[in-house]
């Protein structure tokens, strides 16, 4: 839609050109949010994809995915490094039902910054334990887990004139193996929760639960967790919320479920073929 009180547009060349932002001028990313609704309190938008900042990096840590980079883009990330994690970044980006057109613009960046609870790319980021390179309005660099850049419905740690530079990710997740579910209550529907397992070289196991909850909650374990105590700590977690896209005991409910599928599948196997504990 047109955003009539919108009365300057800056193409941003150089991280100088960010210093115009403030609580009524903010960056544009995709656009496909921010053109998707009112937004009467802006006066301007700062463009950040003509920073033109490299999509994918790969370097000695990891993964440097630039905060501009398209769903597009991530969804085609080259499996040719032996990454175990490889199809996660496919799979969540499938929990962004939006048409090939919303996928070529919308931005990993403007997902998280938008911090809807179903944001896919705040739980792809937070599952892998992401790093957020923020440039903060004063010129200063933060990092902060994406797990912790996302803290509420709609809310985040990014004051006006903050940008997401980057999202980091470090090589340990990537080599971990993954498992992924998401559950919508109709077929193309936004996400009533998404589960992600990891489990990293080391044997560690991470679980992650976001889409269900108002920002991303991840539970912990030196190795995959035993099914009760499992179910126990999904069924604890309290920030559950209801909305038409799921009510809150129906999210905690199918949480659990779904984390004991994830459990079964990344398990240790006996030669039986059941799973340990
Ligand atoms: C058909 C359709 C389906 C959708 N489904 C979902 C869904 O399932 N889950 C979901 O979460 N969302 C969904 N959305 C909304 C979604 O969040 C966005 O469309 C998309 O992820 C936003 O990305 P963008 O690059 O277009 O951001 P923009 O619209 O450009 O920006 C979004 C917000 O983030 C800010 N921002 C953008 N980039 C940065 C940055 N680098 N640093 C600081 N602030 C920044 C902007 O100022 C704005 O406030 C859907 C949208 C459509 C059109």
């Amino acid at each position: 839609m047109d955003l009539n009180t919108l009365t300057t547009l800056v193409p941003a060349r150089h991280r100088d050109d960010l210093r115009a932002l403030d609580e009524r001028v903010v960056p544009l990313a995709g656009g496909s949010w921010l053109f998707s609704e009112v937004q009467d309190h802006l006066t301007g938008l700062v463009d950040l994809m003509t920073l033109h900042w490299p999509s994918l990096t790969v370097t000695d840590e990891g993964l440097e995915v630039a905060a501009t980079c398209t769903l597009a883009e991530l969804a085609a990330l080259p499996d040719d490094r032996g990454w175990a994690a490889h199809p996660l970044f496919f799979q969540c980006c499938t929990a962004l039902l939006g048409s090939f057109k919303v996928w070529n613009v919308a931005t990993v960046g403007g997902n998280i910054c938008a911090s809807l609870p179903a944001g896919p790319m705040t739980s792809l980021f937070s599952s892998l334990d992401a790093e957020a390179l923020v440039w903060r309005a004063d010129g200063t660099d933060e990092r902060m887990p994406v797990a912790r850049l996302v803290t509420g419905n709609g809310e985040n740690a990014l004051n006006p004139g903050d940008v997401l530079r980057s999202l980091l990710v470090p090589q340990s997740s990537l080599l971990a193996r993954t498992a992924y579910r998401k559950i919508a209550l109709s077929p193309i529907g936004r996400s009533g929760t998404v589960v992600v397992g990891r489990v990293d070289p080391d044997g560690s196991f991470v679980l992650t639960v976001s889409g269900s909850t108002v920002h991303p909650e991840q539970l912990r374990y030196e190795s995959v967790e035993a099914a009760t105590s499992l179910r126990d700590d999904v069924l604890a977690l309290t920030t559950w919320f209801t909305d038409p896209h799921g009510a809150a005991d129906w999210r905690r409910s199918v949480s659990a479920l779904l984390a004991e599928e994830i459990r079964s599948e990344l398990g240790d196997r006996d030669d039986e073929g059941a799973v340990a504990r």
